[in-house]
Parts: C-alpha cells; structure tokens; sequence
C-alpha cells in the first residue's frame, strides 16, 4: 500500500539535465520540470512513461 514516487527508483543512469513538460494536477496547466532521466531530452511525462512507467508501474 505503500505509495512511493515512481521516479524516485529510476537512478540507474546518469543522463544531462533537461526539462520534462507535465501537466499540473492541481492548476491543470503546462509546467516545466527539471529532469535528469535517461532519455535525455526534453520530453513529455506521456513520454516517459512510454520509456519507463510500464516497468515502474507494476507493484
Ligand atoms: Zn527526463
């Protein structure tokens, strides 16, 4: 029942910083977040969870 951020386990690589673009669940606007996950571009969360949620997302 734990309900940890997913990302926070995602340290396997060290990638540039860039900029991931999320959507605000509390505005329901664009934001910009500092990322440094190994796609390394800039990219969207849908992106990322493309790249590593599947995995990430399994309890
Ligand atoms: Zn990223």
């Amino acid at each position: 029942m734990s309900k940890q951020t997913r990302r926070a386990r995602l340290r396997t690589a060290t990638a540039e910083a860039h900029v991931e673009r999320a959507v605000s669940v509390v505005t329901g606007r664009p934001i910009l977040i500092r990322c440094e996950c190994p796609l390394g571009h800039d990219h969207t969360y849908a992106e990322w969870q493309e790249r590593f949620g599947r995995e990430a997302a399994e309890e």
